[in-house]
């Protein structure tokens, strides 16, 4: 997975608090700088949770999908 600065990820804001893209400024070893871009505040973190956190993201947001996807089927069988 890409991790290059200036590239963002999602990663939950130790100081706002919320579930935000943050830019990676800049990389040392396996740390990484970021900045939330919600309240510009900065955080250090190691390259396994920023990608561990995506990856966590990512698979609670396809279980949303597929439970709306469920949801639907009902409502378009009543309509055709
Ligand atoms: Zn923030």
């Amino acid at each position: 997975m890409d991790l290059e600065p200036g590239s963002t990820r999602l990663y939950r804001c130790g100081l706002c608090g919320a579930d935000t893209p943050h830019r990676i400024c800049s990389r040392r070893g396996n740390r990484y700088a970021v900045v939330c871009t919600n309240c510009a505040g900065g955080a250090l973190v190691g390259g396994d949770d920023l990608l561990l956190y995506q990856v966590r993201w990512e698979e609670e947001l396809r279980q949303i999908l597929e439970q709306l996807a469920e949801g639907d089927t009902p409502t378009d069988d009543r309509w055709h």
